[in-house]
């Protein structure tokens, strides 16, 4: 067992005066039970707890950390930046250069537009699709998280006609009835929904490839046949790529599969372990978001010159060397996944490994999901145990069964093969 004490009494500590001691639920280690460990420092692909561990991290700050923790471009860019000022509520330079870049990846952002996180990128792309179709309604997939905005904090409600309830206190039920639910990877229920409401919803959105169901891959064509029921329809397509844009390849899903959606929404890589977001799309889409149009957005730190110039340091080192690290990350989730796999055969396991690229999830059923309702026959007692083995031998996983893993550029052969042996040894302590 590791030792805890220091994180045991702070998180007493810190369960006072914050709601369970974390200004994010999923750090909490709810459904894995035990105590989350506070972080000092990280380095690479290790994180570092105030009692002194050290951990193999897979978390990696949810998925922006793909050069592995403190790189030092994103370093040195960031010490930069703020010797010329944290924020100036001006225009700058640096936000052109970043916007610039993205696009140059993003062919089907056109224009696009910074904001402060991943929410709020998906909160304004829904208000700019409501705008410019002048309809009310979303479309959604059950499994996929787009942040906290009210109009996606919805499940599916019981009837034909599929309207939204909330799944939150505090979001109001006549909004939730404009979000539709839909499973993923079943365009039969797509087709189902479309006929109910033909012309009143105003977009499909969705994480093309889910990671926030534990990692969900699209069957073949489903991207294809989103985008072409939404043509028909008049409806938008939103892409939401904040985990998977930059991760999946330089420009993520989009450039993966070939499908290009109307609005893409980023966060998380894009901003170096920095808060930012963006959201964008053609410039027919775009000449709505003021102030050039009549869809309000604004943000007081939006383009903050660090968060900036740590995106800028990311994506350019990433774009300079994609030809080195996107393969290299191909090969590393892939022996992972291979060495793993390998075990589980021999063991007879009931265990199915989902990788897409440097993201996986190793879930507890036998078959690949390929949605929520899939997913949630998972054995989640037996994960929580298997978790918590992993930790003790010191590999730091996602802490529940319905999160993705990511692996970094910087999480070498050594790391790979001391993780391998901590899975073998966890499931056999199980
Ligand atoms: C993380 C995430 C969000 C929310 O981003 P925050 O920065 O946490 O607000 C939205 N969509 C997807 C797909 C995400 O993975």
């Amino acid at each position: 067992m590791k030792k805890t004490k220091l994180s045991e009494r702070y998180h007493q500590k810190a369960k006072q005066i914050i709601p369970g001691g974390v200004n994010s639920p999923a750090r909490a280690f709810l459904s894995v039970g035990g105590v989350p460990r506070y972080i000092k420092s990280a380095k690479g692909p290790f994180i570092k707890d105030i009692d002194g561990n050290k951990y193999i991290d897979y978390v990696m700050s949810w998925g922006p950390m793909i050069l592995g923790h403190t790189h030092k471009n994103i370093r040195l860019a960031v010490q930069k930046a703020l010797k010329s000022g944290a924020s100036f509520g001006a225009p700058t330079v640096a936000e052109y250069e970043l916007a610039r870049l993205v696009k140059s990846i993003y062919p089907a952002m056109q224009k696009l537009r910074f904001v402060n996180s991943g929410t709020e990128a998906v909160m304004s792309a829904l208000r700019l699709a409501r705008g410019h179709t002048g309809r009310d309604m979303i479309l959604k997939f059950d499994g996929c998280y787009h942040g906290h905005c009210d109009s996606l904090l919805v499940a599916a409600g019981s009837g034909a006609q599929t309207l939204g309830v909330p799944n939150s206190k505090g979001v109001p039920a006549d909004l939730a009835r404009l979000t539709l639910t839909a499973r993923f990877n079943d365009e039969k229920d797509v087709e189902r929904i479309f006929k109910c409401h033909p012309d009143s919803i105003a977009a499909v959105i969705l994480e093309p490839v889910i990671g926030n169901m534990g990692l969900i891959k699209p069957r073949e064509g489903f991207l294809e046949f989103l985008r072409a029921i939404t043509r028909k329809h008049g409806t938008l397509l939103i892409f939401d790529e904040v985990m998977t844009g930059f991760r999946l390849a330089p420009g993520g899903a989009c450039e993966l599969y070939g499908v290009s959606p109307d609005i893409v929404t980023l966060g998380k890589i894009i901003g170096g372990g920095l808060p930012i977001g963006c959201y964008g799309g053609s410039l027919d889409i775009m000449k709505n978001v003021a102030p050039e149009g009549g869809v309000y957005q604004a943000g007081t730190l939006s383009g903050n010159p660090l968060a900036v110039a740590a995106g800028i340091a990311m994506l350019r080192t990433l774009i300079k060397n994609k030809d080195k690290i996107y393969p290299a990350l191909e090969e590393k989730g892939k022996f992972l996944e291979e060495s793993m796999n390998a075990i589980i055969k021999r063991r007879g396991e009931k265990i199915f490994v989902n990788r897409k690229g440097s993201m996986f999830t190793i879930f507890f059923t036998s078959e690949e999901p390929v949605c929520a309702d899939c997913a949630k026959k998972s054995d989640t007692a037996k994960f929580s145990k298997f978790f918590h083995e992993m930790l003790n031998r010191g590999v730091y996983m996602a802490p529940s069964q319905f999160e993705a893993n990511f692996i970094s550029y910087a999480h070498d052969r050594q790391c790979l093969d001391k993780t391998v042996k901590a899975f073998s040894e966890a499931l056999e302590a199980l």
